[in-house]
């Protein structure tokens, strides 16, 4: 598998430092049982915040931003980020989903949206004002133009999609701040499968869209 689209270093930082919200964390540690390039990253995340708290002083800690988040990371030793396993099931399913999706994704019970996108919302994770859900996406269907309050992060478990950025296989994480818009079209012979984690709703632009949205709720 090649994956070509990984979380920016700031959200690897943030993973390692554990102050990820739970959604977007689950969503990368995901990623992380397939990549071993951010497993890597992470790993130097983890130690570069351990030998910043031990080189600098308390007081340059304690100001915002990096060191911030570092000095975060030795005072909330439980905010870990959710422990990187092997996928466990054949079926394309991220380990770390098994808690919420057990029989695997051919056991989640989907819910239509519109013809051609279906969606399951995973509930029991802290998302802010978001969600984290797994969408469905028929070959050649397209997700209204759309833009983030916030951040949205999105997964290929299984097909692909091509929008504005480039083409998304199985594995690849597309980690989008709240100013990219985007049009994602599932573009293969098979449905293409997305874990999505974003922590505002989405603004869909357009009227047809502007309809769409208190149904699918993204
Ligand atoms: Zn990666």
């Amino acid at each position: 598998m090649t994956i070509n689209h990984h979380p920016d270093d700031a959200t690897i930082m943030a993973q390692a430092a554990g102050v990820l919200g739970e959604g977007f964390s689950l969503v990368v540690a995901a990623h992380m049982e397939r990549c071993p390039r951010c497993l890597e990253r992470l790993a130097e995340a983890e130690a570069l915040g351990g030998e910043l708290l031990a080189e600098l002083p308390a007081a340059e800690m304690a100001g915002a931003g990096l060191g911030d988040v570092w000095q975060r990371i030795h005072e909330a030793p439980a905010a870990e980020p959710p422990k990187l396993r092997r996928p466990s099931s054949s079926d394309g399913l991220p380990a770390v989903l098994t808690p919420y999706l057990d029989g695997g994704l051919a056991s989640v019970r989907w819910r239509s949206l519109v013809p051609g996108i279906r969606q399951h919302v995973l509930h029991g994770i802290d998302s802010g004002r978001g969600s984290v859900r797994l969408l469905g996406i028929a070959p050649g269907i397209t997700i209204p133009h759309h833009t983030h309050g916030g951040g949205e992060m999105t997964l290929i478990l299984k097909g692909s999609y091509v929008d504005e950025i480039g083409r998304f296989q199985a594995g690849d994480l597309a980690d989008l701040d709240p100013s990219v818009h985007h049009q994602p079209v599932a573009d293969t012979g098979e449905d293409c499968i997305c874990l999505i984690a974003t922590d505002e709703r989405l603004r869909f632009s357009g009227m047809f869209s502007r309809m769409l949205q208190p149904l699918i709720g993204i």
